[in-house]
């Protein structure tokens, strides 16, 4: 995967502040999670298959970060991989997913975290369909759905806006 270069500023290509969570903001974003969905974002947990909420969501609209709120993938590069956890071949946008070298359960894999607040949403394999070949398996309670059009999280209170499709995929 690229590096994503990022402004001084820490904005994203599309748009959204990357600015870290304040240690304040962290601790209300942590309150508002259920044990689940704590244990997946904060402790690297994984769902069981086939239980998660977003696994056979079809709609159009943009899937968010459970605890920060930011945009991390669209429905439009959402597929059907058969494992039982939802399943993207691309992030909305390169700079909102940040790959991260993960060697637990003796496996060499690449975890994958939201690039603003560093929760924990899944791991990125090499065998997705094309045009990337790459497969993000991410668990359901890492993501919040939002249809094209309604208002985004924005959890930060960064003024985030409405949900929109994207040029991209
Ligand atoms: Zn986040």
């Amino acid at each position: 995967m690229t590096t994503p270069q990022l402004s001084p500023t820490q904005v994203s290509p599309s748009g959204f502040d990357l600015t870290a969570p304040t240690a304040e903001e962290r601790k209300a974003l942590e309150a508002s999670l259920t044990r689940e969905e704590a244990d997946v974002l904060l402790h690297h947990g994984t769902e069981a298959p086939f239980c998660g909420g977003l696994l056979d969501q079809k709609d159009a609209g943009v899937y968010c970060c459970r605890l920060c709120g930011m945009p991390l993938f669209e429905h439009k590069t959402k597929f059907e991989s058969g494992t039982g956890w939802p399943s993207f071949w691309a992030p909305v946008d390169e700079a909102h997913v940040k790959a991260i070298r993960d060697v637990s359960y003796g496996m060499v894999r690449i975890e994958t975290t939201c690039a603003r607040c560093g929760s924990h949403q899944g791991h990125v394999f090499p065998d997705g369909p094309p045009p990337t070949r790459l497969r993000y398996c991410i668990n359901s309670v890492s993501l919040e759905f939002v249809p094209y059009g309604a208002p985004l999280p924005d959890r930060l209170r960064r003024g985030e806006g409405v949900a929109k499709a994207t040029a991209a995929a």
